[in-house]
């Protein structure tokens, strides 16, 4: 997958971070043990005085007395570790007490290990991608404790259920697919007209599928197929198609509101129908009833999401009305 500049200048940014917390937590942990007890630091010092003796001993002429000179430098200094290891841990601390926490002991936060990228720096790479398509989502402002029940009536059921009624049991259907949520998890359509709550209960869906580690974009239709088409067309940089195709869980919010061209809907297609045969997730909300989502689109898009999610059907009446 590639990467554009301004996410790989972050991720190198916060590599940065990572190596100087760890060496400068570990710096502010040496100084408090040497001012407690300078026996540490004595002991620290010779150690780094056994770099220098080293250069002096590489100068011997004699090759055996080098040798000798040698083994006995490096049994003392293992000594040394060896004694600063046990002072350290009689004084409470643990062993490796002055060592640097690295965010990646593996690399131990340079990113790169025997020539190669490391893990760590993949993965913050994606991370940091991710979060750049879902900028304009506000994903932690939404959340299932403040999806207000009261604002849908519960005396319209007219011997059915009550839009509170409906309204209660896709909450609870939602809280308990964000909960269990994994990369088997079914396609949901969220359907029903506009201010009924899609976006609160798929936000919240985001927030804790985020929570539990995995990775989930969020973005809105028409800001996805613009995106999309200016990587296509004016050659911007970024891998956004990849991205959409790859992460755990795309949520597609307000589909029905885009640019409609012959790009938009075969690029919406690409990315339902590839998502489905690598059987990822996909969450969609839309302000379009099943008839609006076949008169819209294709035959193929219409019957892709209708066979394939399942469908919930929102009620109400719209609460964003009702707040003000
Ligand atoms: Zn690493």
């Amino acid at each position: 997958m590639k990467y554009n500049a301004s996410t790989v200048e972050k991720a190198n940014a916060e590599m940065e971070l990572r190596r100087n917390k760890a060496e400068t937590d570990a710096a502010v942990r040496r100084a408090e043990v040497y001012r407690k007890y300078p026996e540490v630091k004595t002991i620290d010092d010779k150690i780094a005085s056994a770099s220098l003796e080293f250069i002096r001993i590489m100068t011997v002429a004699d090759p055996v007395e080098r040798k000798r000179q040698l083994d006995a430098l490096q049994t003392e200094n293992l000594e040394m570790q060896r004694m600063q290891r046990e002072f350290l841990t009689g004084c409470g601390y643990s062993a490796d007490w002055l060592e640097p926490r690295w965010f990646c002991p593996k690399c131990r936060d340079t990113g790169t290990r025997g020539g190669k990228v490391c893990g760590c720096y993949e993965t913050l790479l994606r991370q940091i991608a991710y979060r750049e398509l879902c900028e304009s989502s506000p994903l932690d402002l939404c959340s299932f404790d403040d999806f207000d029940l009261g604002y849908y009536p519960d005396n319209d059921g007219n011997g059915g259920l009550s839009s509170r009624a409906v309204m209660k049991s896709i909450r609870d259907y939602c809280r308990m697919y964000a909960e269990d949520f994994s990369p088997e998890s079914p396609n949901l359509l969220m359907y029903g007209s506009t201010g009924l709550g899609k976006t609160h209960l798929s936000l919240s869906i985001a927030g804790e599928v985020i929570k539990k580690g995995f990775t989930v974009i969020y973005d809105s239709c028409p800001n996805m197929t613009s995106r999309l088409e200016d990587e296509h067309f004016r050659r911007a940089d970024g891998d956004t198609s990849e991205s959409l195709l790859e992460c755990d869980l795309l949520i597609i919010d307000d589909l029905g509101t885009e640019f409609l061209s012959q790009f938009t809907v075969s690029a919406i297609y690409n990315i339902i129908n590839t998502r489905l045969l690598r059987r990822k997730p996909t969450i969609i909300s839309t302000n379009l009833d099943i008839g609006g989502i076949q008169d819209r689109y294709s035959e193929r898009i219409a019957s892709r999401i209708i066979g394939e999610y399942t469908l919930l059907k929102f009620a109400g009446k719209d609460v964003r009305q009702l707040r003000k």
